[in-house]
């Protein structure tokens, strides 16, 4: 089969990076998660006081680009790749509600997203890759040859959130979770830069009623399909 580059955009929490990672296992491709490049930019700038309450520095933010290395480790005890952010495994800290809380303004920023995609390009360039995130299909890789925009219903995107931090021992409640996606979705979708939508050639998959099984058998069977084709 020729390889391809697959483009898995949608809303936030439905499951994009569970059905990308799974996939991306069966097959052998690479697996980016977009997402946790954009939580390391954000994790860097709360860290180094460029977050405060009077909000985003975003001058010093443009300034500290050149010093932010983002790059993925295969785990070999999870067999899924982790995030390291100049050189330190950060997979655990990129997930935390302050990160949530902040990740959507700070990819609103015209510069953060240019050093993104510009990243991202380069990752992807030999195909053989499976990227998941919000303008993969629409901006990064236009061409993928499979395109998937996932969406599921607000309460159960919210539900699966909160039952995957309590299984990691985070505390966080339903209703401040519920809150943060239905706020980055809308940040997502009216940004003025990459804004998330559907690309007009992606196939829409709403997976609120499906398990973890169907929608990895279902995504198998679109990637058999894209490419198979001449
Ligand atoms: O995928 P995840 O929910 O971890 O992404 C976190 C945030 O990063 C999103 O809510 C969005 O603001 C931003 N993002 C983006 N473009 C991408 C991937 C993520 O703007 N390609």
């Amino acid at each position: 089969m020729k390889l391809i580059t697959i483009a898995i955009d949608g809303h936030s929490s439905c499951g994009k990076s569970t059905m990308a990672k799974d996939l991306a296992k069966e097959i052998g491709y690479i697996y980016i998660d977009t997402g946790a490049m954009y939580r390391s930019v954000t994790l860097f700038a709360l860290r180094n006081g460029l977050i405060t309450e009077a909000g985003i520095d975003e001058e010093s933010l443009r300034q500290s680009m050149a010093d932010i290395m983002i790059t993925f480790c295969l785990n070999e005890e999870t067999g899924r790749p982790d995030t390291y952010l100049n050189g330190v495994c950060v997979e655990k800290e990129i997930r935390t509600m302050e990160v949530s809380k902040w990740v959507s303004p700070i990819a609103t920023l015209g510069f953060v997203r240019e050093a993104m995609v510009d990243m991202q390009r380069l990752m992807g360039e030999a195909k053989g890759v499976i990227m998941d995130g919000r303008d993969i299909g629409t901006v990064v890789f236009p061409d993928a040859e499979l395109k998937v925009f996932v969406t599921a219903s607000a309460d159960v995107r919210a539900q699966r959130r909160y039952d995957e931090l309590m299984a990691k021992g985070e505390a966080c409640s339903l209703d401040e979770i519920r809150a943060n996606i239905i706020e980055r979705d809308r940040i997502d979708s009216t940004r003025a830069i990459s804004p998330l939508r559907k690309a007009d050639d992606a196939i829409v998959l709403d997976n609120s009623d499906m398990t973890i099984p169907e929608q990895k058998a279902w995504l198998l069977e679109q990637y058999h399909r894209a490419a198979g084709e001449d």
